[in-house]
């Protein structure tokens, strides 16, 4: 390879080294989990408490799902070695996006890779030039990538910024928009909070617009019985179209889909192209998903354990002084202004035996570095109170609390 563009290569990393913004990753030895062995720079820690997993309900090594996914082996081998439509479509694939659509109210779901494929692919079958995408400024790099691949007139409001997507809407009405699309996340992960969504449903209602909803960091938990952010404000009606992981709540693996109305998903079977041009998901995730929506049906006591996570280690957090985002959802950010701040503190956490990740711009904006802490139901009160001597340890060290 020609040695002027790796130089250049090697240049493009130094600014990022010099600039604070170089991410390393630590290794973990164990299942994923509440407490986590973690191998970094030549030294084993064990048990490590995890606090910035998406591991919500705590199944990523649930034995149910994994006594679902090693029989899935005998009866549905490893891989499918094929796409969809040609001959990689087995009974449980159906299944599942059955079960999807039904614990989401939708008619029908179309299983992805992953949501970033879903959100990828969404968005350029159903929407033409004549057609205006609305998005929130903070919407996921999925949904940002998927309406750069649609023709469809782009519009973007400030985050949850109502009176901004009302002048958004004006704008695309009166620009002549055949059909519009509002698409948000359902919970803005950074932060943890939620989209508007009773507003964003009325004003969709109001100029006769769609609404897309990513609930990747809400299906599972969210809401009554899980069902996400629109169930959570009583809006699923007002809800067109939802897509979501398999990645995060519903057992931390991998694999994306998209829920709604059936000519829409009958459409986008035939022309989504991470669906059409990429492999299906492995019997083993398919069954373990299957696995996930029986357990998240019936895990009125995880979600419960969750939120009493989620309460005791932010009123924890705010006792000790730290200065938090407010919110109900279990991504509890300490805000610490700056990045080399954030991160002395993350690798001050991690030496005291709690895993965290300190995020800093270009993932959030300047100055406002912080630590995202997500909760689970894997934690224990005791994972948690030696995380709060911990976080008041290291606190105290770096200056962000007296
Ligand atoms: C995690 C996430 C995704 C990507 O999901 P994958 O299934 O991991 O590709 C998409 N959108 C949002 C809002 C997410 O949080």
């Amino acid at each position: 390879m020609e040695n002027a563009f790796l130089d250049h290569i090697s240049a493009t990393l130094s600014e990022i080294k010099s600039a604070g913004l170089y991410k390393t990753e630590r290794q973990i030895v164990s299942a994923q989990g509440g407490r986590i062995d973690v191998q970094h720079q030549g030294k084993r820690h064990t048990r490590v408490v995890n606090l910035c997993a998406n591991n919500y309900l705590g199944l990523a090594d649930h034995p149910r799902l994994i006594g679902a996914a090693k029989e899935s082996f005998d009866t549905h081998g490893f891989g499918m070695a094929s796409v969809r439509f040609i001959c990689g479509t087995q009974d449980q694939h159906r299944v599942l996006e059955q079960r999807l659509a039904g614990f989401l109210a939708k008619d029908d779901a179309i299983l992805f890779a992953a949501c970033f494929d879903a959100n990828g692919g969404l968005f350029e079958p159903l929407l033409t030039a004549e057609d205006a995408i609305i998005s929130d400024a903070l919407n996921h790099a999925s949904i940002i990538d998927g309406i750069r691949l649609c023709k469809a007139r782009r519009y973007r409001y400030a985050n949850s910024n109502m009176t901004d997507l009302e002048a958004q809407l004006v704008d695309a009405r009166n620009g002549g928009a055949r059909f519009i699309m509002i698409a948000t996340d359902g919970v803005f992960s950074m932060d943890g909070h939620l989209a508007k969504l009773p507003e964003i449903t009325a004003l969709a209602q109001k100029y006769q617009a769609m609404v897309m909803v990513d609930d990747c960091h809400a299906t599972g938990f969210m809401g009554p019985g899980g069902r996400g952010t629109p169930a959570h404000f009583d809006v699923a009606d007002g809800v067109d179209i939802l897509t979501g992981t398999l990645g995060k709540a519903l057992g931390g693996s991998i694999g994306g889909y998209i829920a709604g109305p059936q000519t829409v998903i009958d459409l986008l079977r035939q022309r989504a192209r991470p669906y059409l041009f990429s492999n299906s998901l492995p019997p083993a995730i398919v069954a373990a998903g299957l696995e996930a929506i029986d357990l998240v049906e019936n895990s009125d006591d995880l979600r419960a354990r969750l939120f009493e996570n989620t309460v005791f280690w932010r009123a924890g957090l705010e006792r000790l002084g730290f200065d938090l985002l407010p919110g109900e959802h279990p991504i509890v950010p300490v805000m610490l202004g700056e990045a080399t701040l954030a991160q002395d503190m993350a690798s001050q956490l991690f030496e005291e035996g709690v895993f965290v990740a300190g995020f800093f711009f270009p993932v959030v904006p300047k100055g406002a570095a912080r630590i995202r802490t997500q909760m689970n139901a894997a934690l224990t009160r005791d994972d948690l109170e030696f995380s709060l001597a911990a976080f008041e340890k290291a606190g105290k060290s770096v200056g962000a609390i007296k």
